[in-house]
């Protein structure tokens, strides 16, 4: 068995704050507690957790700068829990380096499987593992050393910015990433690009990926937010 993981919670509604407890320690997580962004920002430094749930909406600090703060030292998975429901709240939050998001009110199973997907991303990217080198998900194989992708066994070519579309949202599969990112990923930081060109090439990807492009099962949208794609099935 593994030892326990350490979590943080960050939430200043008491309610909130009980429900989220019982809900992780009855998952066998170790957590801890801050009602306010100072001593979530302390408990952060002297525990080093390996995950960090962050209410955006704080008293005494705004929830985004919380997360610049961390990033500042730590690349630990944050999950963003936000009664906010403005896309550009979330957007703000994940370009500021949250890993994920969940909105309030959310379902415990959601919650647990977005940490889960949090906890395996540091896993995965620590180096104590080697890198994934395919991704598998029903019947969709991402062979990254390669560079070849099948649908039932057989090769479905892609053009090359399909390829890094695909490869960076397999990478990070499960976790929903933000046009901005994506496109500044694929066209580069300063690359003229926008949100029509990369719908184009979305269109055309699920067009060989998906039996029904109008009903995704491997690429789902976030609306005004972006993208994410299925968990990886070799994890
Ligand atoms: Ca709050």
């Amino acid at each position: 068995m593994n030892p326990k993981k350490q979590l943080l919670l960050i939430e200043d509604e008491r309610n909130i704050c009980n429900f989220i407890m019982t809900t992780l320690k009855s998952n066998d997580y170790k957590v801890s507690y801050a009602l306010n962004a100072q001593t979530g920002l302390s408990l952060a430094a002297s525990q080093c957790p390996d995950l960090i749930l962050l209410d955006l909406g704080l008293p005494d600090m705004d929830g985004i700068d919380v997360i610049k703060k961390i990033r500042s030292w730590s690349n630990l998975p944050i999950i963003v829990i936000s009664a906010r429901t403005q896309e550009k709240e979330k957007v703000e939050a994940l370009d500021a380096g949250a890993d994920d998001y969940i909105t309030k009110p959310f379902g415990t199973s959601e919650l647990m499987a977005r940490i889960r997907t949090a906890l395996r991303r540091t896993a995965s990217g620590s180096g104590s593992q080697s890198p994934q080198n395919r991704y598998t998900a029903g019947s969709l194989v991402i062979d990254y050393e390669k560079h070849i992708i099948t649908i039932d066994g057989e090769i479905v070519h892609f053009t090359q910015i399909e390829y890094k579309i695909l490869t960076f949202l397999s990478q990070n599969a499960g976790r929903v990433i933000t046009y901005d990112s994506l496109i500044s990923h694929v066209w580069g930081p300063f690359a003229d690009s926008n949100n029509r060109i990369l719908r184009v090439n979305m269109a055309n990807i699920r067009r060989k990926l998906e039996n029904n492009p109008a009903d995704p099962h491997y690429i789902f949208t976030e609306i005004g937010i972006g993208y994410r794609m299925i968990d990886n099935e070799n994890q």
